[in-house]
């Protein structure tokens, strides 16, 4: 395995911001994995795992110590019951494993077709969308653990997931490399229809949609809100959802209601009960209805033309400008609706960016 040095990570990136990487290695294999590592450990580096680069935000500074990119690949199945489980390495592309569990007539991820990155990534954020979670499907993640150099299977339950969060990204963050992710599907199942989009897409049609169906109208309605990486579309640039969808109790959300009905009578909180007394609080409504509105300008950054919660890099853009438009939007929010907004990216070589 090859240890290079001084490796821009901007271009590693989908919102394309940072500097570079004092080593960096590419891992194909579990061996060279545990060699970069152990390289790390030796050398008394700081380690950063790197996936698909799509849900970053990159420090001007970049990082000051070995960049490891998971390049692992492969995808084994083994039946079980009335499905299969897809075992796939951490550094395949999730949207064509996606793409190939719903060629081969699985259910289960049908609905997160289109998130860019790695497989890898997903257990970290319990990725999901258009009412999925990757969560509903995970049955183990090997890992790599850092502290013992052991490789370990972690159950659905240990990994602990949550909304936007597992112990990969709170508790346990930086503890483990993971490896591959295990995935149990259910042959010929019914798609996931639970959101609203996807209910009105499908309202006229006379039969239920199919899995494959189903994957393409979550395509197309991704492309609608720039969602979908494509070359050339500079709304596109972007780390996805730059906020999470704040979780408030009812009481708090009431409040914020009344604050709603004081500044435009009759105004409506979009809010989602998400079963456990909690009110989940749509974080794209509170930006714009904080002075930010699609296609908002603030010199090479910028809030995407189709999705109000994508901060865009319109070119050239540094990783500062970035958190100035984070910070402007955060303020605003609180200050307005007295909700502090938590940022979905994660945040490499910055201190306390947060
Ligand atoms: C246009 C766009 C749309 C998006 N839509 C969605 C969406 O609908 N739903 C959603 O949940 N997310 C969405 N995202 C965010 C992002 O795609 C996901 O979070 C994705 O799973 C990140 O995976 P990645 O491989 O790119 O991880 P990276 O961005 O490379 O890394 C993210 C974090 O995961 C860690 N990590 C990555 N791989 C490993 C590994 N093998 N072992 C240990 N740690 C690892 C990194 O260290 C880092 O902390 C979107 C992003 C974009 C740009």
């Amino acid at each position: 395995m090859r240890l290079q040095t001084n490796i821009p990570l901007a271009p590693l990136t989908t919102l394309g911001v940072g500097g570079p990487a004092r080593y960096f290695a590419l891992a194909k294999s579990e061996t060279e994995v545990f060699e970069a590592f152990s390289n790390a450990k030796d050398k008394n580096i700081p380690l950063f795992v790197l996936g698909g680069g799509s849900n970053l935000v990159i420090s001007d500074r970049g990082w000051p110590g070995l960049v490891l990119k998971i390049g692992l690949q492969g995808i084994e199945r083994e039946p079980d019951g009335d499905g299969q489980t897809f075992h796939a390495a951490a550094g395949e592309s999730w949207d064509n494993f996606v793409a190939l569990t719903v060629s081969e007539n699985f259910a289960g991820l049908e609905c997160m077709s289109g998130i860019p990155g790695s497989v890898g990534g997903t257990p970290v954020q319990n990725v999901g969308a258009y009412g999925q979670e990757v969560s509903q499907t995970i049955t183990s993640v090997r890992v790599l653990e850092r502290a013992t150099g052991t490789i370990l299977d972690l159950s659905n339950e240990q990994c602990r997931f949550g909304y936007r969060s597992s112990i990969f990204n709170t508790q346990q963050r930086d503890r483990y490399i993971i490896l591959r992710v295990s995935y149990r599907l259910r042959k010929d199942a019914q798609p996931t229809l639970r959101y609203a989009d996807l209910q009105k897409f499908f309202a006229t049609a006379q039969n239920p949609p199919t899995l494959l169906q189903v994957r393409e109208a979550v395509l197309q309605i991704r492309q609608s809100k720039a969602m979908l990486l494509i070359p050339g579309d500079e709304d596109a640039r972007s780390a996805g959802s730059f906020f999470k969808n704040p979780m408030v109790s009812r009481e708090e959300a009431a409040r914020i209601q009344a604050l709603a009905d004081a500044r435009t009578p009759g105004m409506k909180l979009p809010s989602y009960e998400s079963g456990d007394g909690q009110v989940k609080l749509a974080a794209a409504w509170l930006v714009e209805q904080s002075g930010f509105s699609k296609g908002y300008t603030r010199g090479s950054v910028g809030i995407s033309l189709k999705h109000a919660l994508a901060i865009v890099n319109r070119g050239g853009a540094k990783a500062d400008d970035v958190i100035a438009l984070k910070n402007e939007i955060q303020q605003q929010v609180l200050d307005l609706w007295g909700v502090r907004l938590e940022p979905e990216p994660v945040f490499v070589g910055f201190e306390g960016a947060n």
